[in-house]
């Protein structure tokens, strides 16, 4: 795993003994020795986790780290404070800066690499996902990402599996005012429990008499459902190893008994932050993908979606040797419908239109809006016979009732010349098949329209 990190200190002896232990697992280093110089090189360069000094002189690491926080360009960026003393109340301070996770110093080997692991993977997820999120122009990226989480003030829907009775009803008592909690006593319950419900974090105890908290532990990461689901491990002093093996199985997250109330407040905050920011990342791509292949007027797949696979389709026919038809479908005379009841009048009849095709395909059908007002129908294992009928069914169907304008009642007639082509056995390519429904269509035009022209050949 090649990664990008940053340490910051003041001072140069700890900057180097980093700085060695890092390059010895092959990272790459960067190093700053203050705080606007730490800022400075994550606005500019791709850092991909940061360990940060708490104690600097100016500006310490507090402050650079909220600043990091707060601004858009460089937020998403993991930041690991390292605090010279194990004290509660700079780890309280660090999470209320946004800090991801805490090191003490002298800082202990395998926990360094362990924790700077776990956050480059989840800084490789997120990078992706704002990657493909702002390939289109059309999705918000920079005002998703600026949003200051407004949802902040929704109480997350935590659940805590845990089977001693005193440190469920502490944990209850701690999170009373900032989450809404449910419990599983039993960890396999827990586990159905985690998979059926829509929590934003799992708390989970190590302390289970006959059950490995681990095996929990993997098999929500394991599950589809549960893959992105926070995981905060409960632990008791000495189980360093075990937290260890958590870690690598993908837990975010662990505190060690007896349980401090703000440091486990301020690591669930920063838990459901994380994942609200990755959950609105992802539905933003899934809906930027969606509207990179549906046409937004119809709701039918759109030409690129149809150059996309259209291909697929004909090879898989070919290879088969299974028949294959398109038809093309051009509304007769739009502009003048255009020209008569304006624009809207013609979304209206297209809107229409798309309805009444969509009903008269199958669904393995492929119906897209190849451009304007004309369509595309591509029909897997159906003959140009077939096809002929289809299309002749689809004419009939638009001729035969008049399309509604506007809401004041208003109708007008509709028709729709349609070509349609056939593969060919032997030697036959997309374009061809194309150029042939093309070619047909224009029959169908010039012998007068609201007609069907289909092409053997
Ligand atoms: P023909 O019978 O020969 O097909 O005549 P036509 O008027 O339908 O032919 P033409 O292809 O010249 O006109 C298509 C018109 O469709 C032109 C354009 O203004 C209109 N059009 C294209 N896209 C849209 C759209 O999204 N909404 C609306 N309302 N009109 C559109
Ligand atoms: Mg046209
Ligand atoms: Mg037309």
């Amino acid at each position: 795993m090649t990664a990008r990190i940053l340490v910051v200190d003041d001072i140069p002896a700890n900057v180097r003994l980093l700085e060695v232990r890092l390059l010895a697992e092959y990272f790459e280093v960067l190093t700053a020795n203050n705080g606007p110089d730490a800022i400075e090189t994550c606005e500019n360069g791709k850092v991909d986790v940061v360990l940060l000094d708490v104690m600097m002189p100016g500006m310490d690491g507090f402050e650079v780290c909220k600043r990091l926080k707060g601004d858009p360009a460089t937020s998403h960026i993991p930041v690991v404070m390292i605090t010279a003393l194990d004290q509660v109340s700079d780890r309280v301070r660090g999470l209320e800066a946004g800090a991801d996770d805490f090191l003490t110093k002298p800082v202990n080997d395998l926990q360094l690499m362990t924790r700077v692991k776990s956050l480059v993977r989840l800084k490789s997820l997120t990078d992706e996902l704002r990657l493909r999120a702002s390939t289109t122009r059309n999705i918000g990226i920079e005002e998703l990402l600026s949003r200051d989480f407004a949802t902040d003030d929704v109480k997350p829907k935590v659940l805590l599996i845990d089977e001693r009775r005193s440190s469920v009803e502490r944990i209850q008592k701690m999170l009373r005012h900032s989450a809404e909690l449910d419990v599983a006593t039993d960890p396999n319950a827990g586990f159905f429990q985690a998979a059926e419900t829509p929590y934003e974090c799992v708390l989970i105890s190590t302390a289970f008499s006959g059950f490995d908290a681990l095996r929990l532990c993997s098999q929500l990461r394991s599950l589809d459902r549960t893959r992105f689901l926070p995981i905060m491990l409960l632990a008791d002093e000495g189980e360093e190893g075990r937290i260890l093996r958590g870690l690598e199985l993908g837990i975010n997250d662990y505190l060690i008994r007896p349980i401090d109330q703000h440091e486990l407040t301020a690591r669930l905050r920063t838990q459901v932050r994380r994942k609200r920011y990755n959950d609105q990342l992802r539905a933003s791509v899934a809906q930027t993908i969606e509207m990179a292949v549906i046409d937004g007027l119809t709701g039918l797949h759109n030409r690129r979606y149809l150059d996309s696979h259209l291909q697929t389709l004909f090879d898989r026919a070919a290879a088969r040797r299974r028949p294959l038809s398109v038809m093309i479908t051009d509304l007769d005379r739009f502009k003048s419908i255009n020209d008569t009841y304006g624009h809207d009048g013609g979304d209206d009849v297209l809107r229409e239109f798309a309805r009444r095709l969509r009903k008269n395909v199958r669904g393995i059908d492929l119906a897209c809006r190849f451009g304007g007002e004309e369509f595309v129908v591509v029909m897997p294992d159906t003959d140009g016979a077939i096809a002929e009928k289809v299309a002749e069914r689809i004419r009939a169907e638009i001729a035969q009732a008049p399309f509604a304008i506007g809401s004041d009642g208003k109708t007008i007639e509709v028709t729709v010349s349609v070509g349609v082509s056939s593969l060919l056995k032997g030697t036959d390519s997309v374009a061809a098949l194309m150029k042939r429904a093309d070619l047909a269509l224009y029959e169908a035009k010039s012998g007068g329209r609201n007609r069907v022209v289909a092409k053997a050949a």
